[in-house]
């Protein structure tokens, strides 16, 4: 079985993959952190994330580099959004994601493109959103938490920002596929959103199993 989960930054996707991947027992490919690797790859390199050729180049990143905890910061999100504008990148991206997502036992994979592009095959799809407002408040704590000093105000403006970027590409931009389930977590906490990605799972499979309808 493959499970695709995609939508914007902070809409709780990664989550609710991970609770999606334990729950029935797959393994989980979190599609953001190649982006990211490739966005701090080119920051390491001295390259220009805006120049196609030196985004490319970072596509060789070490695997070691997914395991750095930089990778989750806003400075690296921010390269990887103008990284994964370049087609050439999620060309080189590609069969990595593929090869996880057609893989023996299943998967779920997070993103922006793994209903529609990565895996349009899958069996469910869930295409998981939430207001800016729910969004900005979630990642304000987080940071808060971690110690980094920031205001809601400038959080919701990088959002913003980013969800344009990632709408508005040419190549893969995030839009929800024909046949996903639209979750919108923002009035639902961690739990809730989790037991209403497992629900909407079950019921996906079981109409394609029924046969439709
Ligand atoms: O999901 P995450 O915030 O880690 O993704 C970082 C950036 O990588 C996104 O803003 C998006 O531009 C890009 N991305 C993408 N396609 C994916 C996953 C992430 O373009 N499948």
């Amino acid at each position: 079985m493959i499970i695709a989960v995609d939508g914007p930054t902070a809409s709780g996707k990664g989550t609710i993959a991970k609770a999606l991947s334990a729950h029935f027992d797959l393994p989980h490919l979190d599609t953001g952190l190649l982006y990211r690797a490739v966005g701090r790859q080119v920051f390491l390199d001295g390259g220009d994330p805006d120049d196609a050729g030196d985004a490319l180049a970072a596509c060789s990143f070490p695997d070691a580099l997914l395991d750095d905890p930089r990778l989750r910061n806003e400075e690296t999100g921010g390269l990887a959004s103008r990284v994964s504008i370049h087609p050439n990148v999620r060309k080189a991206l590609f069969e990595r994601q593929r090869s996880f997502a057609t893989q023996a036992k299943g998967a779920v994979l997070d993103g922006r493109d793994i209903g529609t592009v990565i895996a349009p095959e899958a069996d469910a799809k869930l295409f998981v959103i939430a207001s800016v407002e729910a969004r900005a408040q979630r990642r304000f704590l987080e940071m808060r938490e971690r110690g980094v000093k920031v205001t809601l105000l400038e959080i919701a403006d990088d959002l913003r920002r980013r969800d344009e970027r990632d709408r508005n590409r040419a190549v893969a931009p995030l839009v929800a596929a024909d046949d996903a389930i639209t979750l919108d977590t923002s009035g639902l906490d961690r739990d809730e959103a989790i037991a209403a990605s497992v629900a909407a799972v079950e019921r996906l499979v079981a109409q394609k199993r029924g046969g439709g309808s």
